[in-house]
């Protein structure tokens, strides 16, 4: 009993030390951490656009923000705008449809719009939030491809306003603690990275698996995650990737809709990465990352968590935040105080993976290396 409440305490200094604005938790039915304790600043008001299953999880997470909440809703269905509205107290005046939703820009009580719909919807409708002067927070993938990125982070630097992804990784507190460790260079030099990203997708009807709602497959979903992964472990941009793909059931996974591709990239200090990401397979979430000192190893390493991993000076014991917690707190103070992510969550960080994904389905495609240009 004693060790465990030293383990905890250990735990929540050396949280502490990577996320100072964090000083103290409630722990909550899922085993996470709730911060009770946080910088002051004011409240980042945000609309959460697509109710539907990551929202209804975002929405959840932001019950427990210290400087986010919920204040706008915008669906098609007029039943969740209700039943969303009455649960989060949103009044009837700040609930939209995708039709009215450009009204948004006549709201004062809306600083910042959370796209969280299908992919190929992102583009249109991060534009339409910035048209209506409020900052937009877009979910993974940012677009269907570089080009529609560029639009959206050129319009919304245009506006004004700042353009994020929902990269929450980009906060949670093992992750973080082995971004701190590479970069004080406790790993030495970086030689190799391993990212595996995938699970058997279920329904055949679902908007994963229609390209165009989808852009793709796993790559679009859950490969993303192997790519930003190899980045912010890695710690460089990459300059080449190669990549295969196979198929095992064309029906399910129909033209344009990847299944399951391996990926190599390499980076400019000499790294490389070497990378799975598929639809048809479970348990795939690991993280591995290899330096002439010491290594990393996380599994699982992106999901909703708690996220394990050790390293070759032991294992990762800072405590498990809810994820989408911490992002939306994080993000009031990147969007109203200017403060700077440990890894990016902008749009050029968006738009940076998009990039390797298009010359990925090109090398596919090609069977050829792709360089990349990325800085
Ligand atoms: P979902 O199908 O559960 O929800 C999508 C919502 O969009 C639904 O409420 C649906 O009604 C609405 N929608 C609006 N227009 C639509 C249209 N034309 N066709 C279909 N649905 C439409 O999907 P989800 O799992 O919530 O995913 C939404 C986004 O969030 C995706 O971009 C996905 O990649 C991302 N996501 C991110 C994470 C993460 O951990 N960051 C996790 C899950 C999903």
């Amino acid at each position: 009993m004693k060790n465990s409440r030293r383990d905890f305490l250990q735990k929540l200094a050396a949280s502490a030390a990577a996320f100072p604005f964090l000083s103290s938790y409630d722990v909550l039915a899922d085993g996470g951490l709730k911060p009770i304790t946080s910088s002051q600043g004011p409240t980042l008001r945000v609309a959460l656009m697509g109710l539907g299953g990551y929202a209804s999880r975002v929405a959840e997470a932001m019950q427990s923000c210290k400087r986010a909440k919920i204040t706008g809703l915008i669906s098609g269905t007029p039943n969740k705008l209700s039943d969303w509205g009455d649960r989060f107290g949103v009044p009837e005046q700040s609930r939209y449809n995708y039709e009215n939703f450009d009204r948004i820009k006549d709201n004062p009580n809306i600083d910042a719009v959370y796209v969280i719909t299908p992919n190929a919807l992102h583009h249109d409708q991060v534009m339409r939030v910035a048209k209506a002067g409020k900052h937009a927070i877009c979910e993974k993938p940012m677009a269907l491809n570089a080009t529609e990125g560029q639009e959206m982070v050129d319009a919304c630097a245009k506006a004004g306003v700042k353009l994020l992804v929902g990269y929450r990784m980009h906060f949670e507190p093992k992750t973080v603690e082995v971004v701190r460790m590479r970069t004080a260079g406790e790993f030495g030099k970086i030689k190799f990275f391993q990212g595996q990203c995938g699970f058997r997708i279920g329904d055949p009807s679902q908007w994963r698996l229609d390209r165009d709602l989808a852009g793709g497959g796993a790559m679009m979903d859950i490969g993303i995650y192997a790519i930003n992964g190899s980045r912010y472990m890695v710690g460089e941009e990459p300059v080449w990737v190669t990549a295969q793909e196979t198929k095992t059931d064309p029906v399910k996974f129909k033209e344009g809709v990847d299944e399951t591709i391996l990926f190599q990239l390499g980076f400019p200090s000499g790294a490389v990465a070497s990378c799975l990401s598929t639809y048809n397979m479970n348990y795939l979430d690991r993280f591995f990352l290899n330096g002439e000192k010491g290594f990393a190893e996380m599994q699982p390493s992106t999901g909703y968590g708690p996220i394990k991993g050790r390293t070759n000076k032991g294992e990762l014991t800072q405590p498990h935040v809810t994820h989408q917690t911490l992002q939306m707190d994080e993000m009031a103070g990147i969007i109203l105080d200017g403060n700077t992510a440990i890894v990016p969550v902008d749009g050029n960080e968006g738009l940076k993976d998009l990039k390797i994904i298009d010359a990925i389905y090109r090398a596919c495609a090609t069977g050829t290396k792709q360089e990349l240009h990325l800085v």
